[in-house]
């Protein structure tokens, strides 16, 4: 097929062109399309929606025993593990990131279907201490038609996320990626397909989200939605489940602190910061974006890291050594040059960065250098709002109490990072931080065992971890009459 011939999509378990309009998605290293597709239509969606409730009712697929449903996940693990290669080169396409990253986000999308897989087969109904003539239990069962709606900065990882947890609960998926990223989405269909998963449980419509997103989650039979993305979509989003009743998970924005005490391990603490807010471009929820450093420690420390951030390697997506690609598109690095020369005129000051980046594939692509601003204060608007570029604020701090206000003053709440050899200090510092996860002497490390989701503007609910798989399913209480006598309240006698 050529790149002009437009991509089928996925629909209730048929491969066609979707109704609505023709685009093209793009390489943001050089901005040329990679894949042209017809967006799904509003009818696409009925479609996608009713051939997901009619697979989940007829397939048989809620009413396997669970070890059935993980052998399929355990499957659609190990082909993406057999395509790991071709996935990790169709993503640096599809989102521009180094093929280093698009490489480990597809073992951890292999991962997240075999933890998910494991997770359903040893799931654990309980028995509840009876009290009274009968046996109480807790079970679970599967809701229905999920929808998973996707950002562009790590499709494949948030999909399988999303994906994995829902097929294993029981569920049928319909899958909303970013307009701008489809294609990951639409293979992992095909995995799913060829792992034996039945027809109709996994549907991809790529398209505008405020139109199909939208469409998706005000749909009567779409029982939950599991989003990612901005905080002021994952708002709308949670006013239209909120008159539903109908429970979602938003994982949202963040502006996360990274702070370096005194005692810091510089050599640790300037890795973990360079990587915590430059790689994936600064892309990434949890990037730490805001830096505070100890005031006696700031200079030293801001000429170390300054010049490290200088030393990294942007450039070519493909190259194996490149640290930072591009950004995802023209007009987001508009709004990332729009933050900076706000900080600018907000009186902050560049320590590194603050230029395009000029010659070769830096005219073509949507590249931006790691950027420092400093002599800002926390309140200012660059260091309450997330930039989701390669953009860190740093800012001194004077005492433990005036780093947790400033640390704490945001309205988002995702993330924080500490470092310090002091365990004793770090551990008392990170239980008052205010943030849905927080690494001590490390920063950015996932492991899918572990819950992740943000507070306040960052989100709600959890992903991940072993009871993750809880998220998409309905508790039920059985209660299972043991008494040999009728209830006594109507005066039955038994054998009467
Ligand atoms: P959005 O929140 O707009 O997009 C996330 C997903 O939601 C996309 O699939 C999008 O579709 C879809 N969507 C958009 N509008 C609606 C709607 N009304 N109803 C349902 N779904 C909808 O994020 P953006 O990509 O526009 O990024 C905006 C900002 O959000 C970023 O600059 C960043 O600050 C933050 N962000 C946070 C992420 C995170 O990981 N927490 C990830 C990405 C962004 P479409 O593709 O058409 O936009």
């Amino acid at each position: 097929m050529t790149v002009e011939q437009s991509l089928p999509i996925c629909i209730a378990g048929t491969w066609r062109l979707g109704g609505g309009e023709r685009y093209a998605t793009h390489y943001p290293a050089t901005g040329e399309p990679v894949a042209w597709l017809n967006a799904a239509s509003l009818d696409d969606v009925e479609a996608a929606v009713q051939g997901a409730h009619q697979a989940f009712v007829h397939s048989g697929w809620a009413q396997r025993k669970p070890h059935e449903r993980a052998a399929v996940l355990y499957r659609i693990a190990a082909l993406i593990r057999e395509q790991a290669e071709e996935l990790a080169q169709l993503q640096r396409q599809d989102n521009g990131k180094p093929i280093s990253e698009t490489r480990a986000l597809v073992a951890s999308a292999a991962g997240t279907f075999q933890f998910f897989a494991a997770a359903c087969e040893t799931l654990e109904e309980t028995i509840t201490p009876s009290r009274g003539d009968f046996v109480s239990m807790s079970v679970y069962e599967p809701m229905g038609v999920v929808a998973a709606i996707t950002p562009w900065n790590s499709p494949i990882a948030s999909e399988a996320q999303k994906v994995a947890p829902a097929l294993a609960g029981g569920n049928a998926v319909v899958i909303k990626p970013a307009e701008i990223t489809p294609l990951l989405a639409l293979q992992l269909a095909r995995l799913c397909e060829q792992a034996g998963l039945p027809k109709g449980l996994i549907s991809v419509l790529p398209g505008k989200g405020s139109l199909l997103g939208d469409a998706l989650t005000r749909h009567p039979l779409v029982k939950r939605v599991s989003f990612t993305g901005g905080t002021r979509t994952g708002k709308h989003i949670a006013h239209i489940a909120a008159d539903k009743m109908m429970p979602v998970s938003l994982e949202l924005g963040g502006k996360s602190p990274t702070i370096v005490l005194e005692d810091a391990d510089l050599d640790h603490a300037v890795a973990g910061v360079l990587y915590g807010i430059f790689s994936s471009s600064g892309e990434a929820c949890i990037a730490g974006s805001r830096l505070f450093v100890a005031r006696s420690l700031y200079e030293p420390f801001m000429a170390r890291l300054t010049a490290a951030a200088a030393q990294l390697r942007v450039g070519d997506p493909a190259d194996e050594q490149t640290q930072m690609g591009p950004l995802i598109s023209a007009g987001h690095r508009e709004s990332v040059e729009r933050y900076v020369a706000l900080g600018l005129a907000e009186g902050g000051r560049l320590r590194l960065g603050g230029e395009r980046l000029r010659g070769g594939l830096f005219e073509q692509g949507y590249f931006y250098p790691p950027t420092i601003l400093e002599g800002l204060g926390n309140h200012q608007q660059v260091c309450q709002e997330e930039i989701f570029g390669p953009v860190l604020v740093a800012l001194p701090f004077d005492t433990e109490e005036d780093l947790l206000e400033q640390a704490n003053d945001s309205l988002y709440a995702l993330a924080a990072g500490i470092w310090s050899r002091d365990y004793k200090r770090a551990w008392a510092l990170g239980r008052r931080l205010q943030a849905g996860t927080v690494w001590i002497n490390t920063y950015k490390q996932f492991s899918i065992s572990t819950p992740f989701g943000g507070w306040r503007d960052s989100g709600l609910g959890r992903e991940k971890g072993r009871l993750g798989i809880l998220q998409y399913m309905e508790q039920k209480s059985l209660y299972w009459g043991m008494n040999p006598q009728p209830l006594a309240w109507a005066g039955v006698e038994a054998g009467q």
